[in-house]
């Protein structure tokens, strides 16, 4: 992999203020990666591939990675990032709306990222945890979402969002399949381990 590119194609994410993953929170990940070496990943949310990049490192000898994103824009983007990265072998998008693709989805997956609506997260949770094989992880970023989750702060535009992510949490919290830890590094990280399958 072209790392010099994937550098460029980093900086000019953060000046265009594509909310691309954190520095603390794909460390993070990172060290999952390198335990679980998986076969298959699923991210929901690519924007211009930066995050599938990163992971596309850490991937079993012949894995994939499938990313879902529906902004037709960042999908061109994306794509030719990709192939000067190099990593075009590794790297699968499918484009359009998760909420339409994800159910048509059948594949099981060692690791999920969730890094897309806000106001999905539920409903992405519900459908990750259909398709994530036994001792898989669920990784959810900006469950934190700039500290409105954990506060009491409810009367802001993004109260839909706020209120699915708390769901998420819940959800997550409650699952007696999984253990999760919620850790605040970037805008807040959720990894869910998958202890036994129902
Ligand atoms: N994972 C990327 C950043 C993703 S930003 C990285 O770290 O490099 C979130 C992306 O999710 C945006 O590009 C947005 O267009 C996309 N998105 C949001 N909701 C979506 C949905 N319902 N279906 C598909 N893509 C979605
Ligand atoms: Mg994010």
């Amino acid at each position: 992999m072209n790392r010099e590119e994937l550098e460029n194609i980093k900086q000019k994410a953060l000046d265009e203020h594509i909310p691309i993953i954190m520095d603390d929170t794909l460390e993070v990940i990172a060290k999952y990666l390198k335990e679980i070496r998986p076969n298959r990943i699923l991210e929901i949310g690519t924007a211009v591939g930066y995050s599938a990049m990163c992971f596309s490192e850490y991937l079993a000898e012949g894995g994939i990675i499938d990313t879902i994103e529906r902004d037709e824009e960042r999908i061109k983007e994306a794509k030719v990032n990709i192939k000067n990265v190099g990593v075009e072998d590794k790297i699968n998008i499918y484009e359009g709306d998760a909420v339409e693709i994800l159910p048509t989805l059948n594949d099981k997956y060692d690791v999920v990222f969730i890094d897309a609506a806000k106001g999905k997260y539920p409903f992405f949770l519900k459908e990750s945890l259909r398709m994530i094989k036994e001792n898989g992880v669920i990784f959810a970023d900006n469950i934190l979402y700039k500290g409105y989750v954990m506060s009491d702060y409810n009367k802001h535009k993004q109260r839909t969002a706020v209120r699915n992510l708390r769901e998420y949490i819940k959800e997550v919290s409650e699952n007696p399949d999984l253990e999760t830890e919620i850790l605040e590094v970037g805008d807040g990280l959720a990894i869910s381990k998958i202890r036994r399958k129902a």
